[in-house]
């Protein structure tokens, strides 16, 4: 997908044209096709309608003047009856013009509006089954993914509207209006046709100039929507840290770029708008000055009124072709927003693999993964492991130990088969990570990281979230297990308060409790008890240790009293594996892990504790 964003920010041209963009969209609208038959013949009902005005006027026109002209003098009668007939027809015309437009626009909206959820439903199933590289990847980000989304659906169900409702009633009524005028008189329709190439020319030569301006628009509108995210995402820090003008005078360059943008667009927009009323205009004046021309002449067929007559017809085929210049904006936009929301859909590289390889029905998974020479790169080029090999055992607890950005959390990230190694080789239980299938791994593996994601919603939906099908007592002993259950009950709405006001340690709890839940085989914890204060951390020291039983565990701490619990562990430094034993073994190695260990000891003062507690 990297390859989208990049193409809408520097690519003035897009790849897809307008019928792969049509044929991207059939498939969304086929579902409605009955829908649309009922339009398009609304639709038909309502260009035919649309021609009545000049039909009526010509008439009327031509019964006016000769009564104006009869030998026997003026006729009352004759007048009223005309005018009634007029009326009549003008007025019964209008309302059922008005019952057409209505259900015309009623049912255009609909295949709109469910064009736009389908489009929506699509591209939401399809993120999900993407890996989690495609999220880390540049341009990615939630706010330009989000951009991206929003401006696809609404420009794609855009041009539902504008193809299947907007266009074809007005060329409709364009191509009725230019046989009713050739039929009147040919060098009249001539005229009236000679202007429609000069229209297409210089809306074509608009949509060529706007076309950069559009990309530009949309990429700074990508990075104004990530920018206000990223605000409030890092509010804390930046009011800390004073940053608020920092912060608001890089959206004001934003801005600022971006009303240019759009000033310009517009500038370019309304130059050719008025070049194509002035077009029109001179339309208008020819065929006025020809009609007279012939009706003065003598012209057979020619009469007064059909000076009124061509002007509404010329009316009735330049208006439509006046509106394509708005239909070409939006499909070029279409176009520009086409591309990145069907790259989405098209993006197959970025779903996730899954394998065949299940447990039998019964059978435990073991837990037993090992890991040959694995080399694993970010896709933002961090090379984060480096020819690693190890072995966690099934039944045993393993803590990873190394500085920070040593590559422990990345271990997790594969094992989980979050992302896939670039080289050497993985296995569950002696079947290669690839070949398992992703649900039914992921089903035995439960996750507790530093920073938990609890989802907006009470705190009972969040345990459940563990296992959907849970009672409300397996909730509650859950709770229990993970020690916040009294720390729930003293809320005014027990498990139905809303889980994202708890503190971190109390989410972490949370996190732990849908864990319980969950009862999987392999558990990773990583850093579970970095935010969390003495108490909570033995508390949760407490209730780990109750989970570990008879399970898999690979544990990632800096706290030096959950990684002497350990049955072995791995130290990491810059994603290569230097020392592994059991804690004491490892200890009397020296080396790294002896480092990081005294300096735990020195940094805890462990030596005043030892006083104090004597
Ligand atoms: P640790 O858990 O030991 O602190 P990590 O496994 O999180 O270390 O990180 C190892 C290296 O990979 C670091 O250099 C880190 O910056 C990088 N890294 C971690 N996560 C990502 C990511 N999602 N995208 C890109 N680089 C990452």
């Amino acid at each position: 997908m990297y390859f989208c964003s990049r193409n809408m920010e520097n690519n003035n041209t897009s790849k897809m044209g307008i019928g792969g963009l049509l044929r991207r969209l059939l498939p969304f609208v086929t579902p409605y096709r009955w829908l649309l038959v009922a339009t398009l013949t609304l639709t038909f009902l309502g260009s035919l309608m649309a021609q009545v005005n000049a039909v009526v006027l010509d008439r009327a026109v031509d019964r006016i003047n000769a009564l104006l002209h009869l030998d026997g003098g003026f006729q009352w009668a004759e007048a009223a009856r005309i005018l009634v007939i007029i009326s009549a027809v003008l007025l019964g015309k209008e309302v059922l013009a008005a019952l057409v437009t209505f259900g015309q626009r009623i049912f255009g909206e609909k295949i709109r509006i469910n064009v736009s959820r389908d489009l929506s439903l699509r591209v939401v199933d399809r993120i999900l089954t993407f890996r989690m590289a495609f999220f880390s990847r540049d341009g990615n980000e939630p706010g330009k993914l989000q951009t991206r989304i929003d401006r696809g659906i609404m420009s794609l169900s855009n041009t539902v509207k504008n193809f299947f409702i907007d266009i074809l009633p007005l060329f409709t009524s364009a191509v009725l209006a230019l046989v009713l005028m050739y039929a009147a008189n040919v060098y009249v329709g001539l005229v009236a046709t000679a202007i429609i190439p000069v229209y297409f020319w210089i809306t074509t030569v608009q949509g060529r100039r706007m076309k950069g301006w559009r990309h530009r628009v949309f990429g700074t509108h990508q990075q104004l929507s990530h920018g206000i995210l990223n605000i409030i995402e890092s509010m804390g820090v930046i009011k800390s840290f004073n940053r608020e003008r920092v912060e608001a005078d890089k959206q004001a360059a934003l801005q600022e770029q971006s009303t240019d943008q759009q000033m310009q667009t517009r500038r370019i927009s309304f130059l050719y708008e008025g070049l194509k009323t002035f077009v029109e205009q001179i339309g208008t004046v020819l065929i006025i000055i020809l009609t007279a021309y012939l009706v003065l002449v003598n012209y057979p067929g020619m009469s007064i009124g059909k000076i009124m007559y061509h002007v509404m017809l010329f009316a009735n085929v330049s208006a439509p072709i006046r509106q394509l210049h708005r239909i070409y904006d939006d499909l070029n936009d279409a176009l520009v927003y086409a591309e990145g929301f069907f790259g989405l859909l098209d993006a197959d590289a970025e779903v996730e693999k899954s394998g065949e390889w299940k447990v039998e029905s019964g059978e435990r998974v073991q837990g037993r993964f090992e890991l040959r020479n694995v080399e694993f790169t970010y896709p933002s080029g961090t090379h984060a492991l480096r020819d690693l090999t190890m072995t966690i055992e099934p039944g045993r607890t393993t803590a990873l130990v190394g500085l920070s950005g040593a590559g422990k959390s990345t271990i997790v990230n594969l094992l989980d088969k979050f992302y896939a190694p670039d080289s050497g080789s993985i296995t569950l239980d002696g079947v290669p990570l690839g070949e398992w299938d992703t649900q039914v791994l992921r089903d035995n593996i439960g996750l507790v990281l530093q920073k938990n994601h609890i989802f907006s919603g009470t705190i009972e939906e969040n345990i459940r979230y563990g296992r959907p099908d849970a009672t409300r007592d397996e909730v509650i002993e859950a709770a229990r297990k993970a020690y916040i259950y009294d720390q729930v009950m003293a809320l005014p709405d027990g498990f139905d308060s809303n889980a994202t006001q708890l503190s971190g340690g109390q989410q972490q709890r949370i996190a732990i409790a849908r864990m319980f839940l969950k009862d999987p085989p392999i558990i990773f914890l990583d850093e579970p008890t970095a935010s969390l204060d003495a108490i909570a951390t033995e508390q949760i020291k407490n209730s780990i240790d109750a989970i570990k039983q008879g399970r898999t565990v690979i544990v990632i701490s800096h706290n030096i009293g959950q990684i002497i619990d350990s049955d072995c562990l791995y130290v990491l430094d810059t994603g290569h594996c230097v020392q592994h034993g059991t804690p004491q073994e490892v200890y009397r190695q020296g080396g790294l892990y002896k480092e990081i260990f005294d300096a735990s000891a020195r940094s805890m003062n462990v030596d005043k504790i030892a006083d104090t507690l004597a």
